[in-house]
């Protein structure tokens, strides 16, 4: 069932996605080559911890650390390690979650380490627009397919290909709530948007097959082709007044 968040609801999840955003802003000012993964890891959890918050994703599931980073051809749920070093060259998604009086913040980014190829930045823009047109969509009457269709239209018209293995969601007293809001799908299907409704929208956009592995670690998760993969991610309200996005820190 999709739970709507009131007025005083998404005040608090404003508080969650602040920090939130606050913490991956800070971690992506931090990405520089020959740091590990491990240190970004460190500065989040510092960060959510210092605003009395704890990391969402801690422990979910057993997981190892505060944030997913995923390097290059990794999609999503990268383990920060303190044995792998960011290189010239290299894509890092950044996911963060933080958890503040009751509700969940979840955001996420990917940062440039140095210089990238040209074909890299076009990924990253691409996949950025991608979730802003999903954005669009996000208004009372229209459907949760509306917005996976305006994303994937996107893509695939700039020659990528969306993620279908894992798709956006609810958040609020839980980190992954109804309804699940893919990165595909057909205009006018799915469950009506309405105000209240608090989602993660993020568009995971592979440079070539839409395909995905799991690495042995049990959570890395790779494109098929080992092709360059890109992430973005916001929580956002829909309110009286509009979208809000919790955690869009300027
Ligand atoms: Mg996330
Ligand atoms: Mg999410």
């Amino acid at each position: 069932m999709i739970q709507l968040k009131n007025s005083e609801q998404i005040a608090l999840m404003k508080e969650a996605g602040r920090i939130t955003g606050e913490a991956l802003a800070l971690a992506g000012e931090a990405v520089r080559a020959g740091i590990t993964t491990k240190h970004l890891d460190d500065l989040i959890r510092h960060h959510i911890e210092k605003c009395g918050a704890r990391p969402s994703f801690l422990g979910y599931g057993g997981f190892p650390g505060s944030a997913c980073i995923s390097i290059n051809e990794q999609v999503i749920h990268g383990i920060p390690s303190q044995n792998v070093y960011l290189q010239e060259g290299d894509i890092v998604k950044i996911d963060v979650g933080a958890y503040y009086r009751g509700f969940h913040g979840d955001s996420a980014n990917t940062f440039a380490v140095g210089n990238i190829t040209p074909e890299a930045k076009k990924l990253i823009e691409t996949t950025k627009e991608s979730f802003f047109r999903g954005i669009e969509q996000f208004k009372a009457g229209n459907r949760i397919g509306d917005i996976g269709h305006a994303i994937e239209s996107h893509v695939t018209a700039n020659g990528y290909n969306v993620v279908k293995r894992y798709v956006g969601h609810g958040v609020g007293h839980e980190l992954h709530e109804s309804p699940e809001v893919p990165n595909y799908g057909r205009a006018g299907r799915g469950p009506r948007l309405s105000v209240g409704m608090v989602i993660a929208i993020e568009p995971m956009v592979n440079m070539g097959t839409s395909d995905v592995i799991e690495l042995s670690d049990g959570w890395t998760v790779l494109s098929a082709d080992r092709s360059l993969s890109c992430h973005y991610e916001h929580t956002v309200a829909l309110t009286e007044n509009g979208v809000e996005l919790l955690t869009l820190v300027e």
